[in-house]
């Protein structure tokens, strides 16, 4: 029976905890599942420094013998009229992405002002690995933990210069080996407004850790790459157009090939209309035959 002194006791009996895991499995549902604890993520000070060391891992023994020890993922996250679009993009399993297929119609354009909307939403490539945290001294309840680990293309860029040294007097190493690898210090500072990466660094090889038996438990205790980039991680073509059109506030969007046709040569018409979104990796400026057509007025 629900009374004044039940909830007395519930005071006296650490409901705190009770009301705190409530949160907690509120949150992780509402993600989907719970990657707010399966991500590791470094936690950077005020001025936007942090530093943590941290060891790529091998393949997850989940995942199989064949598979990689990362996954790649394109996304894209920006903000319309109509909210937000923080979606995984389609292309990273090789299929149309409505979010792409916008942004080549508005790079085409060859328009300046219509290739910055471009490369404010074109997809961002990440990648995901497992990580065992070596020292996290912001959150040292991290450390000795297996977590995934998303991160750009500056650290993958460590990664495979770790694997192809450019110097003779350089040692390739295979970062992901518990044995013969290497514990990678990430050290961020925030330049220009951007956090960079430029300062991390391997450390001399060595192994994880001395013992086989405690290396095995963290193999297996690796989470599956595979899974973070399964079909339940992606909107349907249909559904990401959907949401599209909604953030963009546009159930049409007017700068289709056809508005910019029928406006040729006048193209300063499509400077006018509403901003479209989404993204193209490429930053060439390839001519095309919107631009010519631009360039002959
Ligand atoms: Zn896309």
């Amino acid at each position: 029976m629900s009374s004044f002194a039940n909830l007395k006791r519930q005071s006296q009996s650490g409901n705190l905890d009770k009301l705190s895991a409530k949160i907690k499995e509120l949150n992780a549902s509402s993600e989907g599942s719970d990657k707010s604890e399966k991500f590791w993520r470094p936690e950077v000070d005020k001025s936007g420094n942090g530093m943590a060391t941290i060891r790529f891992l091998p393949a997850p023994a989940v995942d199989g013998e064949e598979s990689l020890p990362w996954v790649k993922l394109f996304s894209h996250g920006f903000q319309g009229p109509g909210g937000w679009l923080i979606d995984n993009c389609l292309t990273t399993k090789g299929q149309q992405c409505p979010v792409c297929e916008e942004n080549n119609k508005l790079w085409n354009t060859g328009i300046e002002a219509n290739k910055n909307i471009v490369r404010s939403r074109k997809r961002k490539l990440n990648y995901i690995a497992n990580v065992y945290i070596v020292s996290d001294p912001k959150h040292p309840e991290n450390d000795g933990t297996v977590k995934l680990f998303k991160f750009g293309k500056k650290i993958f860029d460590k990664i495979t210069e770790a694997m192809n040294p450019q110097f003779e007097d350089e040692k390739a190493i295979n970062p992901f080996d518990m044995w013969t690898g290497a514990n990678f210090k990430l050290k961020i500072r925030k330049v220009e407004g951007f956090q960079n990466y430029d300062k991390s660094e391997f450390e001399s090889p060595s192994p994880l850790l001395s013992d086989d038996g405690e290396l095995e438990k963290v193999w297996k205790s690796e989470i599956s790459l595979t899974e973070q980039v399964a079909d339940k991680e992606f909107k349907s073509y249909d559904a990401l157009k959907t949401r599209l059109e909604k953030v963009l506030g546009t159930s049409a969007p007017k700068t289709t090939v056809e508005t910019i046709k029928a406006a040729a040569p006048k193209l300063k018409v499509v400077e006018q209309t509403e901003a479209v979104v989404s993204s193209t990796e490429e930053e060439d400026d390839d001519m095309s035959y919107f631009s010519k057509l631009a360039e002959e007025e």
